[in-house]
């Protein structure tokens, strides 16, 4: 089961790049650079049968992923979530079946730990001594965490009032924490500052050609985990679009091994009312997204005001005849109090997002009872409780019937 990487290929000019050397984006043009693989090869010993074997992590797939030494396939158990009937959601909105992917179980509480682990990996492979990223969530956990799995610094630079949840963690694994005088912009800055200065890897989302492979693997699974088909629809909340297009990517490489036919799922990308460069794109019939001004959501993982992955997500929505839609912060947040009530998951705001655009693509009829959904649960809920307000009674230990204070709360 060893990769049968080949080359880069950047997805803009189409140049092609020597893979065993450290890279970000085109050197020629500045767009994505994406890994290739000589896929039939990779047919020949990824087969279904050979899978049944392999344990349930980003590895599984090694043949179509970057490491090339096992030694450096390191796990923290992520991948393998489950992919759960959402039963009464679904029965609410008018499907027959509404799946939800559950990637909060991932290690650090999110799906980017499939990225972050497919980049870290990839970088510590390829010599990469520090790993850097402006960051102040998931992103940044879930990098610090293979950093410190790997013997690499990790440095995050966050803004100053970022999550301290967020602060911690990283800190925990053992990375420098910047704080900024700033917002996220001037953290990225500064992160490209240091990387010129001082050769660290920069991590962000789609400048380096690995993160998107890790990502992909969630469509792998999806396929795996239906009997090798495709649902048809996927509805995905969208930052900077690494898991659109890196499961799009895995279902043209499952399709040139034979393991998935020509179908592909409606590939709908879920924003935030006030930071959606996508949809705005989307409508106006445009393959590049201009820059959100002003942008600002309740979903950390959705404030993407500018995506450098932009005209890759838009064809993937255009050529899957998939749609774009915004959400607003006050339904992002009923989305979250609904998934919890019906469904028992605790999930993050932006999870809200794609509850929603569920629920208004049924009644728009974009949609229909028979298209098989799949939502992803991209996140914990946990780390935003400040978005939580229960009003709790507090009972004296001798409180004689405490189901009173129940009927009077
Ligand atoms: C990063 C993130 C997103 C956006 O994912 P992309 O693939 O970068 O568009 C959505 N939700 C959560 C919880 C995230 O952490
Ligand atoms: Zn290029």
């Amino acid at each position: 089961m060893k990769s049968q990487i080949t080359h880069l290929e950047c997805t803009y000019c189409g140049e092609t790049y020597d893979h065993r050397q450290l890279m970000t984006t085109c050197p020629a043009c500045g767009k994505v650079l994406y890994a290739r693989y000589d896929l039939q090869a990779a047919k020949a010993t990824m087969t279904k049968e050979a899978l049944k074997d392999r344990p349930w992590n980003l590895w599984r797939y090694s043949e179509i992923m970057p490491v090339e030494d096992p030694a450096h396939a390191v796990t923290l158990g992520e991948g393998g979530t489950p992919l759960h009937e959402a039963p009464k959601l679904g029965a609410d909105f008018g499907y027959d079946r509404l799946l939800i992917k559950d990637e909060a179980l991932n290690p650090t509480g999110s799906f980017k730990a499939r990225g972050l682990g497919a980049a870290v990996a990839r970088a510590s492979e390829l010599g990469a001594k520090t790993v850097a990223m402006p960051s102040a969530g998931n992103a940044a956990a879930a990098m610090t965490a293979y950093a410190a799995r790997m013997d690499i610094q990790g440095i995050v630079a966050m803004p100053v009032d970022a999550p301290e949840v967020m602060k911690a963690e990283c800190h925990m694994y053992g990375a420098h924490v910047l704080l900024v005088k700033g917002l996220i912009n001037d953290c990225g800055a500064l992160i490209r500052r240091g990387a010129d200065i001082h050769g660290w890897f920069d991590c962000s989302t789609l400048k380096e050609p690995y993160r998107q492979e890790g990502k992909k693997t969630m469509g792998l699974e999806i396929a795996e985990q239906l009997g090798w088909r495709m649902p048809d629809a996927m509805i995905y909340p969208t930052g900077g679009g690494t898991g659109i297009v890196g499961m799009w990517k895995a279902f043209d490489e499952l399709e040139q091994m034979g393991l998935i036919g020509s179908k592909r799922p409606k590939m709908i990308s879920v924003q935030a009312e006030n930071c959606a460069p996508i949809v705005r794109a989307f409508e106006k019939g445009e393959r590049h997204a201009e820059l959100w001004e002003g942008a600002s959501t309740v979903a950390p993982g959705m404030r993407v005001p500018v995506a450098i992955g932009d005209y890759l997500i838009l064809d993937a929505i255009r050529e899957s005849g998939g749609t774009a839609i915004a959400i607003s912060d006050d339904e992002i947040l009923q989305g979250v109090d609904m998934l919890a009530k019906r469904e028992g998951f605790f999930a993050s705001p932006e999870v809200g997002s794609v509850v929603i655009a569920a629920k208004k693509l049924r009644e728009s009829g974009f949609l229909k009872a028979d298209d098989e959904t799949v939502i992803f649960s991209c996140g914990s809920g946990l780390m935003h409780t400040d978005l939580v307000h229960g009003d709790f009674p507090v009972l004296e230990k001798d409180a004689p019937d405490p189901g009173e204070y129940i009927r009077s709360a």
